[in-house]
């Protein structure tokens, strides 16, 4: 497949820049990635659509203008260690290692995690660290992260990761009791003190922990 690169540029103005979506770094960097390599060959046509894709095993690589939108909410700078939860096709671990950062994501199925693994080997991206485990506990060896991005959607915080989050550090999760009502929470620690905000409503698959919920 040639590298589709004018469906990208579109993508970007149409459906990220057109919402006000202004960081740079974050428009360069999906500007550059190949979506289309994050998706199977046969919804590869699709990837530059307005909207998520289904990825095997339920899950899926979110809508660009949620990837976007999360990696400017974030606020990364080059060189920051982000952690992620819920590698899925590794496309947003990709985006935030494009833009510089030192990227640790946790996948907790296996079929997803070797595949991604897979891709970034293809792509020569040997920066992004993967793991395979239960992301709710976080990534303690590693700690703390700078940032942390949270791809899927629980009705609590996990306590291990605010735990792990950097002083000062900021972390988005989607939180809600289900798909159809949930909240992208921006969480700020800053001198001992945890601050949450509502950025607004959100649907992202479950997050899938050993928490009883
Ligand atoms: N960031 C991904 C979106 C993936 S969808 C992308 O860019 O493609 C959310 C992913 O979170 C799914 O792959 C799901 O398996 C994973 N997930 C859900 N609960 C998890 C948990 N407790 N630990 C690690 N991964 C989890």
């Amino acid at each position: 497949m040639v590298d589709p690169v004018r469906p990208r540029e579109r993508m970007v103005r149409e459906q990220i820049e057109a919402r006000g979506v202004t960081d740079k770094a974050v428009l360069s960097a999906m500007r550059t990635l190949p979506r289309h390599l994050f998706v199977e060959e046969a919804l590869a046509y699709k990837a530059y659509t307005d909207g998520p894709l289904p990825i095997g095993e339920g899950q899926t690589i979110s809508q660009p203008y949620i990837v976007a939108l999360m990696s400017e909410l974030l606020e990364v700078k080059p060189e920051m260690k982000v952690l992620e939860i819920g590698t899925g096709s590794g496309y947003q671990a990709a985006v935030l290692a494009q833009m510089g950062a030192d990227v640790y994501t946790v996948e907790r199925i296996k079929k997803l995690f070797f595949a991604a693994r897979k891709r970034f080997m293809g792509m020569r991206m040997f920066s992004v660290k993967l793991k395979l485990d239960d992301g709710t506990l976080g990534w303690t060896d590693e700690a703390p992260y700078d940032r942390i991005i949270v791809t899927a959607g629980g009705p609590e915080v996990p306590e291990p990761l605010v735990a792990q989050l950097a002083d000062p550090g900021r972390m988005l999760i989607p939180v809600g009791a289900s798909k159809r009502n949930q909240s992208l929470i921006l969480i700020e620690k800053r001198d001992g003190k945890v601050t949450r905000t509502d950025k607004g409503s959100v649907a992202f698959v479950d997050l899938v922990g050993n928490h009883g919920w």
